[in-house]
């Protein structure tokens, strides 16, 4: 099957053309400006591609709610312009084929879980710790949705009492997770770029702290098989071994399932798609598309 996939991103949007299996046969990048100037390069793209559907893993929030009037919409986003975008009205309206669209986080989410690090588990958590922080979750086979769509990357955290700037940087939010633990808060924080920060710095233990936080909320909340942790701060592969550590010392052998006390190393993992998480996941949603 020939299918698109979109990862409409903040700053740009990824087109590619695959298969169901996966593949990505080819890819552009445009980057995101109002509606009105990057619709036409997306569109552009896909329009004499001959594919049958279009898979949209987006930023939001988004409006996932299929009975609703403006389902595929962006919502309240802070990017001003796309404000009530209709975006998967608009690219079904262009294009003629089924559009799936879900959040950029539940499209890699599918992706890892269906191809990737949890090939074949139907429970999981998928992380993206970048200039954001977003979670995407898959629980009994089926990406989580609810009133509007889960917002991971905004959950409290509590302090480090090492932390120089215990409250984080989010405009919303005093000690979430986003604002306490996302590229930029910890550039803001040491004043250094996280790249070129040492591997022994307090900053990293900090930062492992606040993400295994992340990872024993997620368990006790939504109990997944696996959690895998993307986005470029998850390049600092000695990040893992960390997180694992406090995420089994702060569980305190509550939650006793082997996959965890014994098998912590494959629980807690980068993706195998690497960047190609997104694609791969709306590769999916456009299955799903025309599935339904
Ligand atoms: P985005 O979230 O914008 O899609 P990324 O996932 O690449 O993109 O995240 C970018 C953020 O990740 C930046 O804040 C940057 O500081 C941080 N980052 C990128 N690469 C690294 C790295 N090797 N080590 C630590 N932080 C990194
Ligand atoms: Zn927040």
């Amino acid at each position: 099957m020939r299918l698109g996939a979109l990862e409409a991103g903040g700053t740009k949007m990824v087109c590619a053309i695959g298969d169901e299996l996966g593949n990505i046969e080819s890819r552009a990048s445009f980057p995101t400006r109002k509606p009105e100037e990057t619709m036409p390069d997306i569109i552009g793209f896909f329009a004499d591609q001959k594919i049958e559907a279009l898979g949209v893993g987006s930023f939001g929030p988004l409006s996932l709610d299929p009975e609703s009037s403006d389902f595929g919409a962006i919502t309240t986003t802070p990017k001003l312009e796309w404000r009530s975008f209709p975006l998967r009205k608009s690219l079904a309206d262009a294009l003629n084929v089924p559009v799936g669209i879900d959040t950029d986080v539940n499209a890699a989410a599918l992706g890892e879980a269906v191809y990737g690090a949890g090939k074949g588990l139907n429970s999981l958590v998928y992380y993206t710790v970048g200039t954001g922080i977003g979670g995407g979750a898959l629980l009994d086979g089926r990406l989580l949705h609810g009133l509007v769509h889960p917002e991971m990357g905004h959950m409290l955290l509590r302090p480090d009492p090492r932390d120089p700037s215990p409250k984080g940087f989010c405009p919303y939010h005093e000690s979430c997770l986003e604002g306490l633990a996302n590229g930029p808060a910890i550039e803001k924080r040491w004043g250094i770029s996280a790249k070129e920060l040492p591997e022994d710095h307090i900053a990293w233990e900090i930062e492992a702290e606040y993400l295994a936080q992340m990872c024993v909320n997620t368990i006790v909340l939504l109990s997944p098989k696996r959690i895998v942790l993307g986005g470029g701060v998850m390049h600092q592969a000695h990040l893992f071994p960390r997180i694992r550590r406090r995420t089994l010392e702060m569980l305190g052998g509550y939650v006793a399932h082997p996959a965890i006390l014994e098998k912590i190393d494959t629980f807690i993992v980068p993706p195998a798609l690497g960047d190609n998480a997104g694609a791969v996941g709306s590769l999916l949603l456009a299955v799903n598309a025309i599935q339904k």
